[in-house]
């Protein structure tokens, strides 16, 4: 990773290390932070001339050599300091929550509108909604290209940033021509690393933020963060982690829980971590609890199914969305517990 003395290299500056690593069969990536851009080295830097040749010019300050798989989302990189911003919220100030429908009905739109300000109400800054859904069974609904006007007509008439999975290029291509903020890579589909490449290709030049599923079947959590470096490895850090629960299911819950893995993440990734309650438990009655432990392990957000009428819902929705009602006190409830912890770290420090 070349970190220029100035907040970016100049064009010529740009040229001149793209020409000398590409003697070495490397690439240059710029990674454009909040403040400055740094810039990394992709392909394999252990090239003692390479590196000695970069050292050598006039205008790098300094070349980290961090020697891990992941080593833009590691919390060693210069990355560390990069700030995810999503609405009006930047990650990490303020508990992040994401709230809506598992599945948009096209059919009811209204059900999305109504949900979309209930949720606002609720304290949601993001609107979560399903326009075309990873189904198990190939003859259950998967999903409508028309339910992205509805998501999108939700954000007009809220403000909310909305979010949707996309499960191939020409989802990523509809939502992201539609104007969605932030794209869900889902569990099943966090291991496909032809679509994490297109999907890091597509928002390299964009602001849109990734929320990044934990898959059902990841094992360690280095593959959870080489999948993340999949995509900021094309220049857009805006990554969220997501443990969502893993399989084996535990007897009774519809997942393994595993927000407990998330000081695990924190001391590997600088990262953001969003948990995904509903899927983790997968009913609405032990959503909340999920939903506080996740803060208290230290999570920086949480993405929760909620619906005006789960019962009349598809998808997901009749068995794990909370009703706004619900929502709302586990926000509040979650947003103590946020600021209780923090202000007690802030005080350990001082
Ligand atoms: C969802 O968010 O509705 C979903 C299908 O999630 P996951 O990929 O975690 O199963
Ligand atoms: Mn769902």
């Amino acid at each position: 990773m070349i970190l220029p003395k100035s907040n970016r290299l100049t064009n010529e500056q740009l040229a001149e290390i793209t020409q000398i690593v590409e003697g070495f069969s490397c690439r240059i990536q710029p990674i454009v932070g909040t403040v400055r851009t740094i810039y990394a080295i992709v392909g394999d830097e252990r090239d003692d001339l390479m590196m000695t040749r970069l050292e050598g010019l006039s205008y790098v300050d300094r070349i980290d050599k961090i020697q891990s798989p992941f080593k833009l989302m590691d919390k060693r990189s210069d990355l560390a300091t990069h700030s995810i911003q999503l609405g009006n919220v930047t990650l990490g100030e303020e508990l992040l929550v994401i709230a809506g429908q598992c599945t948009i009905d096209p059919k009811n739109p209204n059900f999305l509108y109504e949900t979309a300000a209930a949720v606002k109400e609720a304290g949601a800054q993001v609107l979560r909604g399903g326009v075309w859904k990873p189904r198990t069974n190939p003859y259950a609904f998967q999903g409508d290209a028309k339910s992205l006007d509805i998501l999108m007509e939700a954000h007009r008439r809220t403000g909310l940033p909305v979010d949707a999975e996309v499960m191939d290029e020409q989802q990523l291509q509809l939502a992201l021509d539609a104007g969605v903020h932030m794209l869900q890579v889902g569990a099943r589909n966090a291991l496909n690393y032809s679509l994490l490449r297109s999907i890091g290709r597509a928002v390299a030049d964009r602001n849109t933020v990734v929320l990044l599923k934990r898959s059902l079947h990841m094992g360690t959590l280095n593959e959870f963060l080489s999948a993340a470096e999949y995509i900021a490895s094309f220049g857009n850090p805006n990554i969220l982690l997501c443990p969502r629960g893993t399989s084996p299911t535990l007897d009774g819950y519809r997942n393994h829980p595993d927000e407990s893995i998330t000081p695990l993440l924190k001391e590997k990734t600088w990262a953001p971590v969003v948990v995904d309650p509903s899927h983790s438990v997968g009913k609405a009655v032990y959503v909340p609890a999920c939903a506080l432990a996740a803060v208290a392990y230290g999570a920086d957000g949480l993405c929760i199914e909620t619906h005006v009428q789960p019962t009349k819902g598809i998808g997901d929705d009749p068995k794990q969305a909370l009703t706004p009602e619900v929502l709302a006190e586990t926000i509040t409830q979650a947003k103590n517990l946020w600021s209780l912890l923090r202000s007690s770290k802030q005080e350990a420090k001082a």
